[in-house]
């Protein structure tokens, strides 16, 4: 078969991108800017949120959600074990404790029965994480929430576009935070979102992300003239990223429906492959998935191969992933300071060491998805594996 170059992601930028840039470059301000308070209320009309806030990063963006919570030592948080690091890491720096749950095989999202058991008095909050983009049953969680009285961060790095009942993942819990990190669905370099409900939450971590000076750039009548009212970090997204942002989120839409197309063609050249199993992505009133990438989950018995699997792919020209390569609990520094019981994460650990994560980007389009299952069917099939 014909070699092509499939990369696993792509960043999408093109002459637009290229000019709101030198826009930027060339003018006067590029922090503190007017970009990205207009990247801000795009962003909120986009997801209908009541408030959005750019951040640095996804991880700056939960730091900076947990800090306003006021989460320290003797707090606990329950927390995905099937997920990317710095959501636990967010957690951990504030001296909160992640407590970790495990995933459910089918979706590979946070096992919601199993979130009760994890719960304890020093519990004061739920992150769930939409993984892959595949939303969390988000009315199971807000009542178990309200049951506890637990606020809730939803983790939406992999999940924009995502939709819980019609409402955007980010306004189910008490804050959504988002990434423009290059893999993701659009993309600023670094940069985050941060959207909420509660227009005193959203103040609190606007001062926190700017070393809690009560006025912007913006606001102050004599330069250099301000005070600082908290403790603060300096978290903000500057106008080079937010310009992008501004952009890229004009793309956003003809970007999902691309990603959706990809994964349908996809899911149905290989559905019934035997020997793997596809993760299933939603696509109804109550469960929207924004299809960040499709999920190959092996059969046990090639689990061993999958590196070799990953190269025999790689050799064909289709890059692919694995989200996450470790549940976090497994992870050097969380191994370290806790005890790490195999058998508590074990759905977890089955799909880190199972999964295969494949393409379905809008850098793509129906003829590489083509491309990508014929090449499958051919490397599944070689039994020399
Ligand atoms: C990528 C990712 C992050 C980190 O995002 P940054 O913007 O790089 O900080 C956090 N959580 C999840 C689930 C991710 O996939």
């Amino acid at each position: 078969m014909p070699i092509k170059n499939i990369a696993f992601a792509r960043p999408m930028l093109g002459d637009e991108e290229q000019s709101a840039v030198h826009d930027v470059l060339s003018g006067p301000i590029l922090v503190h800017g007017p970009k990205a308070t207009e990247f801000e209320a795009r962003f909120a009309n986009f997801t209908n949120a009541p408030e959005a806030v750019s951040v640095a990063s996804c991880t700056a963006g939960m730091h900076l959600v947990y800090t306003a919570w006021g989460l320290g030592p003797g707090d606990e948080v329950v927390v995905p074990a099937q997920t990317h690091v710095a959501t636990a890491h967010a957690i951990e720096f504030t001296g909160a404790k992640a407590v970790f749950v495990d995933a459910e095989m089918e979706t590979g999202n946070i096992d919601i029965d199993k979130i009760a058991s994890a719960i304890t008095p020093r519990t004061k909050a739920i992150t769930v994480v939409h993984y892959l983009g595949v939303p969390v049953d988000m009315p199971q969680i807000v009542a178990l929430a309200q049951k506890h009285d637990l606020r809730i961060l939803e983790d939406c790095a992999l999940a924009l576009g995502a939709y819980v009942d019609k409402k955007h993942v980010g306004l189910h819990g008490d804050a959504g935070v988002f990434s423009f990190y290059p893999v993701k669905h659009i993309t600023t370099a670094e940069g985050g979102m941060v959207i909420l409900k509660n227009r005193d939450l959203a103040k609190t971590i606007r001062l926190l992300k700017a070393f809690g000076v009560d006025r912007t750039h913006q606001e102050r009548t004599t330069p250099g003239v301000y005070d600082s009212l908290m403790v603060g970090l300096n978290y903000r997204m500057n106008e080079i990223a937010a310009v992008l942002g501004i952009v890229q989120l004009r793309k956003l839409p003809s970007f999902l429906v691309r990603r959706k197309d990809n994964y349908e063609y996809l899911r149905n050249q290989l559905e019934g492959l035997p020997d793997s199993f596809i993760l299933p992505q939603p696509s109804d009133d109550h469960l929207r998935s924004s299809y960040y990438c499709m999920g190959l989950l092996l059969d046990e018995s090639l689990v061993p191969s999958r590196a070799v699997i990953r190269e025999q792919l790689q050799a064909k020209g289709i890059g692919t992933s694995i989200y996450y390569p470790h549940p976090v609990p497994r992870m050097h520094v969380y191994k370290e300071k806790y005890d790490y019981n195999e058998d508590q994460y074990s759905v977890a650990a089955r799909i880190s060491d199972g999964v295969i994560c494949l393409p379905i980007g809008p850098h793509l389009d129906i003829a590489d998805m083509e491309h990508i299952s014929a090449a499958i069917k051919i490397v599944l099939a070689n039994k020399a594996i």
